[in-house]
């Protein structure tokens, strides 16, 4: 622990993909960075010894966001090792698709179980621990708004789950200036769309995904100070997709 970090953040779901480029973003930008993995443990300590070659700093922290037990020590372990806690963003999420027709209980239990279970965890356990006028950010997704193709409906669900969930813990949280705001990204260029990018691209009014490190800055500007009186809000970045 250190007495001369300035802001510290804590990254759920932050070893590949847009949880990854939003780690990165956050370190260069000063910030401590935490963030939670549950698989990719190679990735992470890759990630956590890049931002620290930086100069930087970073933890990684292997945390099932499917486990409240494991989201409580997440959460614990980066306040523990940098002392504080002043950003929030709840990444980790998961996409299956079928029609359905298809949908099995198990998915549908697990798509609930992170996308909005483990993101409302996140949120309540780190506001505990947060300092007050910390920043709270959620990563939803544009089809909260629009999803325009089959096989999406319970991923659609958990997403506009998030946008609501925000809205009700802006207002449980602004006595402590404590603003809780949704990024909802259009469809960007990670694992999740791994074999789909091509399509996606020809769909988008742009004609390309999204970049991470655009979502990430995104993320970056929200914890602003400049952010502050933001609250509640869904900013949604999709290239037009749900125009
Ligand atoms: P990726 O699959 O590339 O990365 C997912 C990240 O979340 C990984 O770091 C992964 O950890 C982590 N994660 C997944 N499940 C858990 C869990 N149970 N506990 C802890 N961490 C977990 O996804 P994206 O970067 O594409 O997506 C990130 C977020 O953005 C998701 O919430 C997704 O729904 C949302 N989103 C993505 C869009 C896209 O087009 N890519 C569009 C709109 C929204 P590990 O590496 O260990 O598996």
């Amino acid at each position: 622990m250190s007495d001369d970090i300035e802001k510290v953040a804590l990254v759920f779901g932050g070893s590949r993909g847009i949880g990854a480029a939003i780690v990165e973003r956050l370190a260069r930008e000063g910030y401590a960075v935490a963030f939670t993995y549950v698989s990719s443990e190679s990735a992470a300590y890759e990630i956590e010894e890049q931002v620290i070659a930086r100069g930087g700093r970073a933890k990684a922290i292997r945390a099932d966001s499917g486990k409240a037990d494991d989201i409580r020590a997440a959460v614990s372990t980066a306040v523990e090792s940098f002392g504080k806690l002043d950003a929030v963003v709840v990444n980790a999420g998961i996409f299956r698709t079928a029609t359905i027709d298809a949908v099995t209980e198990a998915d549908l239990d697990e798509m609930l179980r992170i996308n909005v279970r483990g993101v409302y965890l996140s949120i309540q356990v780190a506001a505990g621990q947060m300092n007050d006028g910390g920043r709270i950010v959620t990563i939803g997704s544009n089809v909260a708004i629009r999803t325009g193709f089959p096989g999406a409906s319970v991923y659609q669900m958990t997403k506009a789950a998030v946008a609501a969930m925000v809205k009700g813990v802006a207002l449980d949280l602004a006595p402590r200036g404590i603003t809780v705001n949704n990024v909802q990204p259009g469809p960007t260029d990670t694992d999740i769309n791994a074999g789909g990018i091509d399509t996606l691209s020809s769909m988008s009014p742009l004609k390309r995904v999204a970049r991470p490190a655009e979502i990430a800055g995104i993320v970056a500007y929200v914890v602003n100070d400049e952010a502050g009186y933001m609250t509640g809000a869904s900013l949604t970045i999709d290239g037009g997709f749900t125009l």
